[in-house]
């Protein structure tokens, strides 16, 4: 965590180059020597318009916020499904970690918003991913597949063996990547639990590591006043919030949403994607 600080120089820097003015970057051309540099080669064209792709083989940046001077935050919904979710679900313990009342929110008020989206919850919800993906408002971005922790001491989640990460993170953009849309290499960990090791085994997938600086808390908040608060009382230009849409762990962002919405409005603050705050 305390790497933030000296990644976001370079997140920025990176996400400036990969799509600044929303063009496609210089192609990797042969150079006059005859040999392209030795990592724009290895990575296929497409990436390097993808919003968050960086050069693979190069540890990712971590992105907390956007810039501090633009009147623009980045609301952010993580989609969860662990193995222990997916039994709730197939024992009839809870009905439901998808909000569709959230998601119509967004869709009737025209939100931008970027969904971190779990490979299992894309397998368990794969109509609601489709929507999320036809939407042009909305980015999809990786979450990891089963949401397990990539370090020791995560909330309780099972952890990944160290050989599993990579494979973990590069099977949920294979599972993601047919539903199209606005896709990006934007990558965050469960829980945010992440160190150099983990930060490592992701360097050949070429994707820039998200956080935020504002936790709403919603996941078993008790009520829709308590997010409401924790997302006004953090939020500044360039923020980047955090809440979900697995409904039965996180009840209330639905009914938060609305007075987020008009809390921003009158700080001045306009929703946008995330690649658009970080652009
Ligand atoms: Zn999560």
């Amino acid at each position: 965590m305390q790497m933030h600080g000296r990644f976001l120089a370079a997140a920025l820097a990176l996400t400036l180059t990969a799509c600044g003015a929303g063009e496609p970057g210089p192609a990797p051309a042969v150079t006059a020597a005859g040999s392209p540099p030795p990592i724009l080669e290895a990575a296929p064209a497409v990436e390097a318009t993808t919003a968050g792709a960086n050069a693979p083989g190069s540890l990712p940046p971590v992105v907390r916020h956007g810039p501090r001077d633009v009147q623009k935050v980045a609301l952010t919904f993580d989609a969860d499904m662990t193995d222990a979710m997916k039994a709730r679900l197939r024992n009839g313990a809870v009905s439901s970690y998808a909000n569709l009342r959230l998601l119509a929110l967004l869709e009737t008020r025209r939100i931008p918003a970027t969904f971190f989206v779990t490979g299992q919850w894309a397998e368990q919800y794969p109509d609601v991913t489709r929507r999320i993906a036809g939407n042009p408002r909305f980015e999809i971005a990786n979450h990891s597949y089963e949401h397990a922790a990539f370090t020791g001491d995560c909330y309780n989640l099972p952890r990944l063996a160290p050989g599993e990460m990579t494979g973990d993170v590069d099977k949920t953009f294979t599972t993601l990547h047919p539903y199209g849309g606005r896709q990006t290499r934007y990558f965050r960990f469960p829980g945010l639990c992440h160190d150099r090791a983990a930060l490592r085994a992701l360097a050949p997938l070429g994707v820039t590591v998200v956080d935020g600086d504002v936790v709403s808390g919603d996941p078993f908040a008790r009520g829709a006043a308590p997010v409401i608060d924790a997302v006004l009382s953090q939020v500044k230009p360039g923020s980047i919030v955090i809440m979900h849409i697995t409904e039965a762990n996180a009840r209330f962002t639905d009914d938060a949403l609305p007075a987020v919405l008009a809390g921003l409005r009158r700080r001045g603050l306009e929703p946008v994607t995330l690649s658009e705050l970080l652009s």
